[in-house]
Protein backbone atom coordinates (compact mmCIF):
# COMPACT_ATOMS: atom_id res chain seq x y z
CA UNK A 1 0.00 0.00 0.00
CA UNK A 2 1.21 3.43 -1.11
CA UNK A 3 -0.45 6.76 -1.26
CA UNK A 4 -4.12 7.09 -0.59
CA UNK A 5 -7.00 9.43 -1.88
CA UNK A 6 -9.59 10.70 0.21
CA UNK A 7 -13.05 12.12 -0.70
CA UNK A 8 -11.78 15.72 -0.99
CA UNK A 9 -11.32 14.41 -4.33
CA UNK A 10 -12.77 16.79 -7.04
CA UNK A 11 -11.48 14.60 -9.97
CA UNK A 12 -9.25 17.29 -11.82
CA UNK A 13 -6.43 14.73 -13.04
CA UNK A 14 -3.83 17.05 -12.12
CA UNK A 15 -2.49 13.80 -9.82
CA UNK A 16 -2.88 11.57 -13.13
CA UNK A 17 -0.74 14.55 -15.06
CA UNK A 18 1.74 14.45 -12.37
CA UNK A 19 1.68 10.37 -12.13
CA UNK A 20 5.21 8.69 -13.51
CA UNK A 21 3.43 5.06 -13.51
CA UNK A 22 -0.10 5.89 -14.39
CA UNK A 23 -1.19 4.23 -11.44
CA UNK A 24 -4.43 6.63 -10.73
CA UNK A 25 -7.46 5.89 -12.33
CA UNK A 26 -10.05 6.33 -13.41
CA UNK A 27 -8.58 8.61 -16.34
CA UNK A 28 -11.80 10.50 -18.04
CA UNK A 29 -11.22 8.59 -21.02
CA UNK A 30 -12.13 5.69 -19.12
CA UNK A 31 -16.06 4.05 -18.85
CA UNK A 32 -16.62 4.58 -14.92
CA UNK A 33 -14.82 8.20 -14.56
CA UNK A 34 -18.29 10.17 -14.58
CA UNK A 35 -19.33 7.29 -12.18
CA UNK A 36 -17.23 7.28 -9.20
CA UNK A 37 -17.03 9.78 -6.82
CA UNK A 38 -13.43 10.56 -6.70
CA UNK A 39 -10.21 8.98 -8.24
CA UNK A 40 -8.15 5.80 -6.97
CA UNK A 41 -4.54 4.88 -6.31
CA UNK A 42 -2.99 1.32 -7.41
CA UNK A 43 -1.64 0.00 -3.46
CA UNK A 44 0.96 -2.06 -5.16
CA UNK A 45 1.29 0.25 -8.59
CA UNK A 46 1.91 3.34 -6.59
CA UNK A 47 5.75 3.72 -5.87
CA UNK A 48 5.78 6.41 -3.84
CA UNK A 49 7.27 8.94 -5.47
CA UNK A 50 5.41 11.47 -3.99
CA UNK A 51 4.47 13.49 -6.89
CA UNK A 52 0.92 13.36 -6.82
CA UNK A 53 0.96 15.43 -3.48
CA UNK A 54 2.07 19.32 -4.09
CA UNK A 55 -0.22 19.21 -7.55
CA UNK A 56 -3.14 18.54 -5.56
CA UNK A 57 -5.56 21.49 -4.59
CA UNK A 58 -7.69 19.96 -1.97
CA UNK A 59 -5.08 18.25 -0.24
CA UNK A 60 -6.79 14.68 -0.69
CA UNK A 61 -3.67 12.63 -1.42
CA UNK A 62 -1.48 10.85 1.47
CA UNK A 63 1.20 8.73 2.25
CA UNK A 64 -0.33 5.38 4.23
CA UNK A 65 1.29 5.92 7.54
CA UNK A 66 -0.13 9.72 7.09
CA UNK A 67 -3.37 9.06 6.63
CA UNK A 68 -5.69 11.15 9.18
CA UNK A 69 -7.93 8.96 11.59
CA UNK A 70 -10.84 9.97 10.22
CA UNK A 71 -9.77 8.64 6.52
CA UNK A 72 -7.96 5.90 7.43
CA UNK A 73 -10.69 3.51 6.05
CA UNK A 74 -10.34 5.49 2.43
CA UNK A 75 -6.88 2.75 2.13
CA UNK A 76 -9.28 0.05 1.73
CA UNK A 77 -11.28 2.09 -0.63
CA UNK A 78 -8.58 2.98 -3.03
CA UNK A 79 -7.43 -0.84 -3.25
CA UNK A 80 -11.01 -2.35 -3.79
CA UNK A 81 -11.29 0.02 -6.84
CA UNK A 82 -8.93 -2.54 -8.37
CA UNK A 83 -9.99 -5.74 -6.93
S1 LIG B 1 -5.19 16.22 -7.82
FE1 LIG B 1 -6.41 15.90 -5.95
S2 LIG B 1 -8.46 16.67 -6.44
FE2 LIG B 1 -7.34 16.41 -8.37
S3 LIG B 1 -7.94 14.38 -9.09
FE3 LIG B 1 -6.03 14.13 -7.92
S4 LIG B 1 -6.68 13.67 -5.80
FE4 LIG B 1 -8.45 14.47 -6.91
S1 LIG C 1 3.02 8.68 -5.11
FE1 LIG C 1 3.88 8.79 -7.20
S2 LIG C 1 3.46 6.77 -8.08
FE2 LIG C 1 2.14 6.97 -6.29
S3 LIG C 1 0.20 7.78 -7.09
FE3 LIG C 1 1.43 9.55 -6.45
S4 LIG C 1 2.52 10.20 -8.31
FE4 LIG C 1 1.77 8.11 -8.67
Amino acid sequence: MAYVITDTCTKDELCIDACPVNCIHPTKDEPDFESVPQLYIHPTECIDCGACVPVCPTTSIFVLEELPEADAHFAEINAAYYN
